[in-house]
Order: structure tokens, then C-alpha cells, then sequence
């Protein structure tokens, strides 16, 4: 590693001069992706910025609906995840689990403990890695980035494989969505790193829109299918999927799988995260 200069700080504002003033700042959060990258000599950021302190930033709320003076919990319900929330603490979120269980057990299935007890939400979508699981679940739920410095809908936020809509200097600080009616994720992990290879994340919101996004398997990183939700629109069902003929075009080749076996999965995984 380089020598670099270490900031520990307590609130975004401080972070983002910090990164204002520094030659080439960078914002640390787990460190999951950032620490092997500097051991490698890929980065070497002048400063690092832990936002590791901020206790705003590590928060999670659950708004609920109320429907005739009663408070419901199916569905619609508010979700707001701070950046600095690792992995584990949404796995394990309770309140979270009552409203959308599948954004937990997506959470539970990342990686391994150490990474999920470091790795944070913030620098999962900050990083964008196109096999990474988060980016599937906040396109098909249509969430909210929030920054220091404004909203960036998901489907504008996710540019490309490890490529995103955040300026340079602008920090993650927190994703919200709209807990759905249905929501389900699967993925084929990759037995070595458990990154999926496909992950495919089906949502039916509360006003009856279907989306469906994959994660692991396009050579632009995460995006929507259309052809499956037309598809599952029409049609609620595993049959429906079946017919549907997923072309291989844009998809990624590499030594894990190639492009028509990543296809195969995606019909696959959509039948399983539909029931
Ligand atoms: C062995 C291993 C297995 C993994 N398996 C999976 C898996 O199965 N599924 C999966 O989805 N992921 C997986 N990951 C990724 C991991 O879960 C983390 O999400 C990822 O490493 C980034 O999160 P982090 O908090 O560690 O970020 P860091 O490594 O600290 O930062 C990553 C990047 O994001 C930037 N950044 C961080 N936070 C912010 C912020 N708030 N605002 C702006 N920029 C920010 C940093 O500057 C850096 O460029 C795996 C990682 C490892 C090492």
C-alpha cells in the first residue's frame, strides 16, 4: 500500500470537504472492495474518510401505512436504509423483515460473515459491481439514492458495470423504496465469492407494477427485463416464464459461465424467485 492520510469523521459535512480539499480522497466504508484494491496498487487514494462514526448514516426505518386509523404491514410501507448499515444489520433488521423479507434474506446471502459484517449498502452501490445482489433489488424496486447533494432514482443511478450517475466527491448517505406487495431474489451464487452469476429479483408493487431486474449476468452491469415483466404482467406464473425466450445478446461471457448458460439461469432463477 501507499502512505495515505486516515480521517475518521462524525458527519457527512465533514466527509465531503474533506474530499473537497484532499489531492484524491476517498470515502472508506467497510472496506471490503477498497482495502484489496489499495493492497493491490489499484487505488491509492492521497486520504481515506471512514464514515465508520456517523451515526446518522447507520440507521434503518420502517414507516408504516396507516389504512383506516389502523397501522398496516402489507406493503407501501417506507424503507429507509442508511449508507453505513453493513449487510448483517439488514439481514437481521426485524421490523424490516416484517415488511419486505426479501430484502434480508438477499442481505443474509452476500458473501461470507466477515463480509457481511463489514461490507455496507452504501459501498455496495457506490461500487456497483455487476455481480453484486443490492443493484438488482433497488432497480426492481425502483429506490431512491440519496446523496449530500440530491435523489437519484435507481433506474438513472446504475450506469454500467462498476459505474454509477455519483459525481465525483458525492457521497451515498442513505436508499429508500417502497416496501412491495411481493418481492423475491435468487441467485446461482458463485461457490468461491457467493457474487451471483445471475441473481434475478422479481417485484410486484402495492399499485400492481411488475419489475424484474438481473444482476451478475449483463455486459452493461445490472438492468431491467423486459420481455419477463410484459411476460409475468399478462401472466403470474412459472409456466408464463418458461415461454419466454431469453436471448444470450448482451450478455456476458467470461470463465464462470458464458453467455447462453447465464441466459438458461435467468429463466431459472426467475421461476424460483417467483414462488
Ligand atoms: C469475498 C467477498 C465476497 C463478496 N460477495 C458478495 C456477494 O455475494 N454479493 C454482493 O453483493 N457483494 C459481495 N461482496 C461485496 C461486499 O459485500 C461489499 O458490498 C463491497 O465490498 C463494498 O462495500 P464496502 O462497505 O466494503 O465498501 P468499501 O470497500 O469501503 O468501498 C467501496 C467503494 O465505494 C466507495 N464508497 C463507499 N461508501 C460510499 C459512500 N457512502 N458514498 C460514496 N462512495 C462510497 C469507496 O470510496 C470505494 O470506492 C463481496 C466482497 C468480498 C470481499
Amino acid at each position: 500500500m501507499y502512505e495515505t492520510n486516515f480521517h475518521k469523521v462524525a458527519t457527512v459535512t465533514d466527509a465531503a470537504a474533506l474530499l473537497t480539499n484532499a489531492e484524491d480522497g476517498m470515502i472508506l466504508a467497510g472496506g471490503q472492495t477498497l482495502i484489496p484494491t489499495m493492497k493491490q496498487r489499484l487505488a491509492s487514494p492521497t486520504d481515506l474518510i471512514d464514515l465508520s462514526s456517523s451515526t446518522l448514516l447507520r440507521k434503518i426505518s420502517v414507516e408504516k401505512r396507516k389504512k383506516m386509523g389502523i397501522l398496516r404491514v402489507d406493503g407501501g410501507e417506507t424503507v429507509s436504509i442508511g449508507a453505513m448499515v453493513t449487510h448483517a444489520e439488514v439481514a437481521e433488521h426485524a421490523e424490516l423483515a416484517l415488511v419486505c423479507p426479501v430484502v434480508c434474506s438477499l442481505a443474509g446471502n452476500i458473501g461470507d460473515p466477515s463480509v457481511r459484517h463489514r461490507g455496507t449498502i452504501g459501498g455496495s452501490v457506490a461500487n456497483n459491481d455487476p455481480a453484486a445482489d443490492y443493484p438488482a433489488a433497488l432497480l426492481a424496486l425502483e429506490a431512491v439514492i440519496h446523496t449530500n447533494l440530491r435523489k437519484i432514482p435507481a433506474s438513472d443511478y446504475f450506469t454500467g458495470m462498476f459505474s454509477t450517475a455519483l459525481n465525483d466527491n458525492e457521497i451515498v448517505t442513505s436508499i429508500s423504496f417502497q416496501a412491495p406487495d411481493f418481492g423475491g431474489y435468487r441467485k446461482f451464487a458463485n461457490p468461491a465469492s457467493r457474487y451471483a452469476m445471475v441473481g434475478v429479483f422479481i417485484s410486484k408493487s402495492i399499485k400492481g407494477a411488475i419489475s424484474v431486474a438481473i444482476t451478475g449476468a449483463g455486459k452493461n452491469g445490472v438492468f431491467r427485463h423486459a420481455e419477463l415483466e410484459t411476460t409475468l404482467t399478462a401472466d403470474w406464473s412459472t409456466s408464463a416464464i418458461d415461454k419466454v425466450d431469453i436471448t444470450s445478446k448482451n450478455l456476458l461471457s467470461d470463465i464462470h459461465a458464458d453467455a447462453v448458460y447465464r441466459a438458461h439461469l435467468i429463466k431459472v432463477m426467475a421461476k424460483r424467485a417467483l414462488v
